[in-house]
Formats: structure tokens, sequence, C-alpha cells
């Protein structure tokens, strides 16, 4: 790989665990999102669906697939994506991680925030994945910090995925819809904007952006794998947006790719 290049780094809005198995506009579109990238040497994943306390890396040599979702048709549940560990890559960002501190993790394995999009982009599942857990006793501005300590994986080829949703209210979901509620259009439109003009300190402080926010984002978990994204964005690099549709009312499907 060109030593110039750092590999792009994406954000994915990763919606309802069905995507995983359909072919619809969302998965075309994570589809086209790695399309004529060098493959990659392997896959960083942070997932809104693995919330701990303190940091976690999946240190495994064959993480299995975690099929954490309830009520969804039989065939979701014998979804396999066995793509394997990388215990090297887990083991080197536990030593280098200061002032943070990452532990590894031997129980975990991949999430649906994962292998619902990877199996999508990467369907041979033959790049080696880790996924790093949410910290939820850290602050959003701990997370930006924290994340801005993974950009040197960029570098060697590395991919790096942050799977979340940037407006998602479960408790008003409203499958009869195929857009968003007013507020949820809002939010995700001045999100976007903020994104676009890489203007991250009211994406950082976003519990004081008022009511269209704070409808958009009644838990973190699923908002705060953006600031993952954004962190790892180094100067004079391109920002898009892709999957740009909120849907099902209080859900936003779009996604950010840097580089
Ligand atoms: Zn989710």
């Amino acid at each position: 790989m060109n030593e110039e290049l750092k590999y792009p780094v994406l954000f994915v809005g990763h919606g309802s665990p069905m995507n995983a198995i359909e072919d619809n506009e969302y998965s075309r579109g994570w589809k086209n999102s790695i399309i004529n990238l060098p493959k990659p040497t392997a896959i960083v994943c942070i997932s809104a669906h693995w919330e701990t306390r303190g940091t976690f890396i999946t240190g495994m040599d064959n993480p299995k697939t975690i099929h954490d979702f309830y009520g969804f048709p039989k065939q979701l549940y014998e979804i396999e994506y066995p793509a394997p560990g990388n215990k090297e890559l887990a083991a080197e960002i536990v030593r280098d991680f200061n002032p943070f501190k990452v532990a590894s993790d031997y129980n975990w394995g991949l999430d649906h925030g994962c292998w619902s999009i990877l199996k999508h982009m990467f369907p041979l599942a033959d790049i080696p994945v880790v996924q790093i857990s949410l910290d939820n006793t850290k602050k959003p501005r701990e997370h930006f910090d924290f994340a801005r300590q993974l950009l040197p994986l960029r570098e060697k080829g590395i991919l790096i995925i942050a799977s979340g949703n940037i407006v998602h209210n479960l408790r008003m979901v409203n499958f009869e819809m195929n857009t968003g509620y007013d507020w949820a259009v809002e939010a995700n439109e001045t999100m976007k904007s903020h994104i676009l003009k890489y203007n991250h300190k009211p994406l950082i402080e976003f519990e004081k952006q008022g009511k269209a926010f704070e409808l958009a984002i009644p838990t973190a978990e699923h908002y705060l794998p953006l600031l993952y994204t954004l962190a790892l964005k180094d100067e004079n690099e391109q920002i898009t947006i892709f999957n740009d549709k909120t849907d099902y009312g209080s859900l936003s499907m779009a996604s950010v790719k840097i580089g």
C-alpha cells in the first residue's frame, strides 16, 4: 500500500439487523463505500452494541458471531461471520494506548453492529477483525480524544469502522414510515452540516444542542461511534456522507466516509 495513503475511515449507520440479509439501498451503500479501495490488512470496529465499564478489545483468534437481537426471523440467527481475530493488533493497541487504558477481552466476539455491515462489505470474512468496546464511563470529549489514538492504524492499511446511528430513538420508531419525523430530519440535517464543515465542537457537546438532538439521542451509545470517525480526520481530508436518509420516523441511516 502507498505510504502516503491513509486508509479511509467510516461511520456506518447500521439500522435494523435485517439489513444484514437484505439487498437494499443501505446495504448497497455500504458495499459501494469501499469499492475501489485496496483490501484492508485488518478491520477495527467500534460498535454501539458493546458497552462496558472501561475499554476492551477482542483478543481472541476466532471471535464468535453474536446474535444480539430478539424477535427476528430464524435466518438471521443462523448467520455466521467467521472472520479471524488479530491478537497481535489487539496486543499492540493494549500496549500503545497511553494514557488511556485498554484491556484484552476473550468473551465478546463480533456483534451485529459489526457483522451485519461487514457481511456486505467483505462477504468472504477473510480479513481479521477486532472490536473495541464503548466505555460508558467516558465523557463524549474523552471518546473523541481516545479515538484520536487510532490514527496511526490508518497508515498501516487498517480500516476503522464505527457503527451506530446518529438519530436513533427506538421508543418512537414507526415501521409504517419511510421518512423521519420533523425533529429527526432537523437533527439529521444539523448534524450533517456540522460534519461536513468539520465543526466538531457542537457534535461533541451534543447534549447542549436542544430539543431535536435530545430526541435524536435519548441514549448516547448509537451516537458516540460518530465521534470515533470524526476524531480520525486528518487535515485536508475529504468528508463524504452516504446512505443519507431518515427512516421509520426516528432513525437516520446517514453514514460518513473520511478520506
Ligand atoms: Zn444498533
